[in-house]
């Protein structure tokens, strides 16, 4: 191994922290594969985030911002002038036989059409859901208005974070964590379920908009055995690195997606300051899996994209 990487993964072992394996190839460096900005529910801007990339010396990052690629245009331009390989993308909410799944998808054509009309009806849904949220809170007494929490947002893709962080700053909760407990988690009584798109349907408009798809964060929706079926759709990697998986889950995941013969990829998920501290640099993918997820969608580029007609 080379001793810098060595010494990277004894600190990060050390820390606690979950260690990317080493390249075995000559491909030197990491990347950070899942990020988000303000253009979603994250707080630092493209130009914060590619700054502090590279402050961190990643050489490749990725933007995944929920239901948009807006942020992409200004993080390819930073990361460009600071030398780090960009690669657009978001971060779908899908479901499948029930169980919620997140799939990113990586090496969006940013000004696909069909892509950017499916966005745009993610985001109303997304806009009716915080007006939903409100009328909730409203009925409990708590004097939150839509507006204030849009106001705040400042994007086309509000979501529960922007609504805990409004409820604080209007004094209605102590902090982003007790808004959750006491309103917005899954079950709390301001909690709107959110309309997800199928698995399938996310995943074919990630191909037709040229792109790869890729199951995020799995330890955190315990639903395993379905992992196999959305292979049979047509996933193409596995998150197995990520802030939220342990040694040993990453390391479970990894024998999954070389069982399944899935791309890996890691990140950190960093929001910024909106969940705590910022995890950017937490979770450093070696780049030597990158590489291979560029392979996967030169393979991918050689099958034709899937009709239309087939998604939502
Ligand atoms: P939404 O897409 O609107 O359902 O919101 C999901 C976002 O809320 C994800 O980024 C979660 O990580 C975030 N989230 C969940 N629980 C909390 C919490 N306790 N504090 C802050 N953010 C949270
Ligand atoms: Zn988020
Ligand atoms: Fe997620
Ligand atoms: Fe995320």
């Amino acid at each position: 191994m080379n001793p810098s990487l060595a010494i990277e993964s004894e600190r990060a072992r050390a820390q606690g922290e979950p260690v990317a394996a080493a390249p075995r190839s000559g491909l030197a460096g990491f990347a950070d594969l899942h990020l988000h900005t303000l253009f979603s529910d994250g707080t630092f801007t493209p130009e914060e985030l590619a700054e502090r990339g590279r402050r961190l010396g990643l050489v490749a990052m990725a933007l995944t911002d929920h239901d948009t690629v807006e942020g992409c245009g200004r993080m390819g331009r930073a990361c460009a002038s600071l030398d780090i390989e960009f690669i657009p993308g978001t971060e779908l909410t899908a479901e499948y036989d029930g169980h919620e799944v997140h799939l990113l998808g990586y090496f969006l054509e940013v000004e696909h059409p069909r892509l950017l009309g499916e966005i745009k009806k993610f985001q109303t849904v997304r806009q009716n859901r915080i007006r939903e949220m409100a009328s909730r809170l409203n009925k409990l007494g708590v004097p939150l208005r839509a507006e204030s929490v849009f106001e705040l947002a400042n994007c086309h893709s509000p979501g529960r974070p922007h609504v805990g962080r409004a409820l604080v700053l209007e004094g209605l909760c102590s902090s982003v964590d007790e808004a959750f407990e006491k309103y917005l988690k899954k079950g709390r009584p301001a909690w709107v379920p959110k309309y997800k798109i199928s698995a399938l349907e996310a995943m074919d408009l990630i191909h037709q908009a040229g792109g790869l798809a890729v199951l995020a964060h799995p330890a955190l929706n315990h639903s395993d055995h379905i992992i196999p079926n959305l292979v049979g759709q047509g996933l193409d990697g596995m998150e197995c690195f990520h802030t939220r998986h342990t040694a040993d889950m990453t390391e479970h995941y990894l024998k999954m997606a070389g069982r399944l013969n899935l791309a890996v990829t890691g990140g950190s998920d960093c929001h910024g300051y909106s969940k705590g501290k910022p995890l950017i640099g937490g979770v450093k993918l070696a780049a030597v899996y990158l590489e291979k997820l560029k392979q996967a969608r030169l393979n991918r580029a050689c099958r034709p994209r899937p009709a239309a007609a087939n998604s939502a």
